[in-house]
């Protein structure tokens, strides 16, 4: 098939990121502000439940220790919405790192004023400080300069290691590199590189497996990759604006009204651009999506008044798996049912297994997708999970995210 840009280099590319990273610093001895995204999951006693979103920026905080620089940490946790709230402090986080750090971890209660100067003034080359959750003041969200000057003076550089907020522009995204030399970590970069690298230059087939709810929340993905990819393959509820689009009864199933006529726009613009475009053609389905309702298998063409589709069928997954098994870069984005309930996991978890059994590169991208994989028990043979959400989603729409354009750009130095 000619396909535009077609490629058996491998991905991802290198120096896509036309920005400067943290190893064209000169760190040692200076005072660096890393903004991680350190936004994890907390129970009831607020244990955290999950540590991953702090094990992906070890390797900048290693990084910026091992230079010799004086290392001052931030991030955001919830939405404690420009108040100070204990159930969203970083104090566990500060925990949680110095046992992963292996190092003590000052923390500060504030992230901007009198404590947090004297206690940055009393750091040592390697020492490592937490400020506490930005969002604890409005001006983070509101991206208030006088609060992003507040928070650059901490320091002498900037480093943004938080891919998950680099969508938004906030005053600890977007405010701060106004006024410090600012470069990105190394998870930052490596999120572009996979992310972007890998829609420029894909190895191809180059397939792009898309779920989830909406059609309106995966509208600019596939609009942007209608002329990149090779294949698509629609499952989860998006599917059924699809198919009703073409003209088939889905009872009860999710549709959008509102975009049943750019469904089919999409779906032709596939056509013409030789893209195979695979939907579900089977499906599990119940009158309600409680655990323990009735469910049938049904072809997608032959769902019941009153019946909801709420996961593929195997018929879907046989399908959905040979295409997968023959291509050799995956973009996956949302799951193929309502996986959270037993009944209607199963293709999910069923394209998780053939997505990391491809010989392929995969990529996987959005918070339930990433749970999935996990819950699969195949999170480590996929290339890389993304660990943003919004941003990645951002990204592959063929946007400029916020936070990358804030940094310093590499020929500026
Ligand atoms: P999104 O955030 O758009 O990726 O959507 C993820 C959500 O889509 C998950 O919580 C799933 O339960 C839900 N979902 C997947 N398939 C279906 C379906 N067939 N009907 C309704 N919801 C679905």
């Amino acid at each position: 098939m000619a396909k535009k840009n077609s490629s058996d280099n491998p991905v991802p590319i290198k120096d896509i990121l036309n920005k400067l990273t943290i190893e064209d610093l000169d760190i040692k001895g200076k005072r660096v502000f890393i903004r991680a995204d350190f936004n994890v999951p907390l129970d009831d006693n607020l244990r955290i439940t999950d540590d991953r979103r702090i094990r992906s920026t070890l390797p900048t905080i290693n990084y910026a220790i091992d230079e010799g620089a004086r290392v001052i940490l931030a991030s955001h946790l919830g939405r404690p919405k420009g108040k100070v709230d204990p159930r969203f402090s970083l104090a566990p986080v500060a925990k949680r790192l110095q046992r992963l750090l292996d190092k003590e971890v000052i923390f500060c209660q504030d992230c901007i004023g009198h404590q947090a100067d004297n206690l940055v003034a009393k750091m040592k080359e390697g020492d490592v400080l937490l400020i506490e959750n930005l969002r604890f003041h409005p001006g983070e969200e509101k991206n208030d300069e006088e609060f992003a000057r507040a928070l650059a003076k901490l320091a002498d550089y900037y480093v943004n290691d938080a891919f998950g907020t680099a969508h938004r522009a906030h005053a600890s995204i977007v405010g701060i590199p106004k006024f410090l030399p600012s470069a990105a970590g190394f998870l930052l970069k490596k999120e572009i590189e996979y992310l972007k690298g890998v829609v420029i230059n894909p190895v191809r087939p180059f397939v792009a497996i898309l779920g989830g709810a909406k059609v309106s929340g995966k509208i600019g993905v596939l609009e942007n990759l209608v002329d990149k990819v090779d294949k698509v393959i629609i499952g989860g509820g998006m599917a059924y604006t699809f198919i009703k689009a073409m003209g088939y009864e889905v009872g009860d199933s999710l549709v959008e009204t509102e975009m049943l006529d750019l469904a089919e726009r999409i779906r032709a613009r596939l056509i013409k651009n030789n893209v195979k475009f695979y939907l579900p053609v089977d499906c599990v389905i119940a009158q309600s999506i409680e655990a323990g309702s009735e469910t049938k298998i049904v072809t997608t063409q032959e769902i019941p008044k009153g019946w909801r589709a709420l996961d593929i069928g195997p018929a879907s997954v046989k399908l959905f798996s040979e295409v997968i098994q023959d291509a050799k870069t995956i973009i996956w984005n949302g799951p193929m049912g309502v996986f959270e309930v037993d009944a209607f996991s199963r293709g999910t978890f069923a394209v998780a297994h053939a997505v990391s059994d491809a010989y392929a590169l995969t990529i996987v991208g959005g918070g339930d997708t990433d749970l999935a994989v996990h819950r699969a028990g195949v999170s480590d043979s996929i290339s890389f999970i993304s660990t943003g959400g919004g941003a990645s989603l951002q990204l592959l729409e063929g946007k400029e995210l916020p936070g990358i354009a804030a940094l310093t750009d590499k020929k500026e130095t």
